[in-house]
């Protein structure tokens, strides 16, 4: 099985010490690609060195648990896959999440590549900065939102990401929404280092979980 870790920040220090063991760990499982996220611009250069030496995929942007301007951000995206990790999170002041956000958005789509978004408790004022475009492909990733508002995600292009919390039986929400999202807008994420699966809660999550989580996936679909 060829699989795809949509989101890994396998460049955070919680991988430095056997980084070289976890991407092995990730090829063995039959993960092909992973998708190294940015977080803020005094981390770019370490995102995209880590994802070169490795032979990743990247993307750059500033997320919202680490508000900064976006800089020249425009500059640095060559050979990026996409613009983020962006987005609005519950915790932090909107006003300063959305001045953050949207540069970010009109710079995806100016540029044409696809968003990396985090969204947690702020899903009506996402849906309200992405109306302004007609189409914003990419992946929401760890989707947290109602099931109502996927149809919604899914008109702009985006699809969805799902990770370790998946595998925890009492997740009936999480369960609810890797149901309601259409198959060829599900993504598979280990949201390294901080999702664990079930029974390893605190642990550090990485992407040779990913084999777990599609077997998860699949059954919680298939029910
Ligand atoms: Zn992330």
């Amino acid at each position: 099985m060829r699989l795809f870790d949509s989101h890994c920040h396998l460049d955070f220090p919680a991988f430095d010490a056997d980084r070289d063991d976890v991407v092995a760990r990730a090829r063995r499982a039959g993960v092909e690609r992973i998708l190294v996220p940015g977080t803020e611009p005094s981390t770019w250069a370490r995102t995209r060195d880590v994802a070169t030496r490795y032979g990743l995929e990247f993307a750059l942007g500033v997320h919202p648990w680490f508000l900064n301007e976006i800089g020249d951000l425009a500059d640095q995206l060559d050979g990026a896959w996409g613009v983020g990790e962006c987005g609005l999170d519950r915790k932090g002041d909107l006003d300063e999440q959305l001045a953050v956000l949207r540069p970010q958005l009109e710079l995806a789509a100016d540029l044409g590549l696809p968003v990396v978004l985090h969204c947690v408790g702020r899903h009506a004022e996402l849906l309200a900065e992405l109306a302004r475009f007609s189409r914003m492909p990419g992946v929401l990733h760890s989707y947290s939102g109602p099931v109502e508002l996927v149809s919604k995600y899914a008109d702009l292009g985006l699809s969805f990401g799902f990770g370790g919390a998946v595998t925890w039986p009492e997740a009936r929400k999480v369960h609810a929404r890797v149901r309601a999202v259409p198959q060829d807008r599900l993504l598979l994420e280990s949201d390294g280092p901080d999702q664990a699966r079930q029974g390893r809660r605190g642990g550090r999550s990485e992407p040779a979980d990913i084999a777990e989580i599609a077997a998860c996936i699949q059954g919680l679909r298939a029910a």
